[in-house]
């Protein structure tokens, strides 16, 4: 979906625009906002921690074009405040864009929450089988998104083949089905995660003591989606040692396909500094899939006895 983000940008944005964009984010919108957008075509682009309200609003000036908002973000789990970023971002004459694909559309409906684009990977939980890519833009702005088709289905190339459309059709028959799976199994995988003995932290909207969980509560429902952030007592290496000694679970990037997939995200992470404290030691990003959640609990135990923790 990444030309789908690409396709919305482009299309939004010209030079001279201010952008402002969050600290935690999937990496295409950290690249295309803080190296290319900014030093190719002279747009302004504003970095700031979407988690703190706050500093959202000191960054929002008249004559920002767009906001951008992933929430939960990717790869901490963070949570912002749709409804209110929305209300900022219109009072100054901005545009607001969310991307879904953490909390999938069973979870969160943003343009209800007054977002005005929604951009989500159907890669993801939308297809759910690891099989495809593609992406889509969300919006009731038909003007606009008949300006997206002109400008950049051709010229940024986001032209799904025929193929990936008719799996991703396919896989979105079961995604409701899936995802109300993925949800009940993630939180109980959390719950017991957060009470195992070196295991640092647990980031997931689902638990009370999470700093985005009331919030959570507020803008998301049928659950809190399938992704934990969660850190483990460990070095870079025995954070590889762990994903690679798990059975059920399988060591690979990306989220939200039928399998569980883990991957550490390394203290030598180009961003690693833009996260909360917590995360720059032992950090690994955990999607749960399909299997039994008592399955995914004992190959977790096993696989942190085996590095011995
Ligand atoms: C994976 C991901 C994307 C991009 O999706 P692809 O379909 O893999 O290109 C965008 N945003 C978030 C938050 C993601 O996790």
């Amino acid at each position: 979906m990444s030309p789908a983000l690409h396709a919305l940008f482009w299309t939004l944005l010209k030079t001279g625009d201010r952008v402002v964009y969050p600290k935690v984010s999937y990496m295409a919108v950290y690249r295309l906002f803080h190296e290319l957008f900014n030093n190719k075509f002279g747009v302004e682009t504003v970095m700031v921690d979407m988690t703190d309200f706050d500093a959202v609003k000191k960054a929002i000036t008249p004559g920002t074009r767009l906001v951008h908002v992933e929430t939960p973000d990717n790869p901490t789990d963070g949570i912002s405040d749709i409804a209110a970023i929305a209300k900022i971002a219109h009072e100054n004459g901005a545009i607001l864009s969310v991307d879904n694909t953490f909390a999938s559309p069973l979870n969160q409906h943003p343009l209800d929450l007054g977002a005005d684009f929604v951009v989500e990977s159907l890669t993801k939980y939308i297809n759910g089988h690891g099989d495809a890519q593609g992406g889509a833009i969300i919006s009731n702005d038909l003007e606009t998104m008949d300006r997206i088709r002109y400008e950049a289905q051709v010229n940024v190339g986001s032209v799904i083949s025929p193929f990936n459309a008719w799996q991703i059709f396919r896989g979105a028959v079961t995604f409701p089905l899936r995802m109300e799976r993925i949800n009940a199994s993630t939180q109980k995988i959390a719950e017991w995660l957060e009470q195992r003995q070196n295991v640092t932290f647990v980031s997931y909207p689902g638990l009370p003591s999470n700093p985005g969980h009331e919030l959570a509560k507020k803008q998301m429902k049928h659950g809190f989606g399938g992704v934990i952030s969660f850190g483990i007592a460990a070095d870079d290496k025995a954070v590889e040692r762990f994903c690679a000694a798990l059975k059920v679970v399988t060591f690979a990037v990306s989220l939200g396909h039928d399998e569980s997939l883990i991957f550490p995200q390394p203290s030598y992470d180009e961003r690693i500094n833009l996260y909360p404290e917590k995360f720059r030691k032992g950090f690994i990003r955990f999607s749960i899939g399909l299997e039994d959640p008592d399955d995914i609990i004992g190959d977790l135990d096993q696989a942190l006895k085996a590095i011995g923790l």
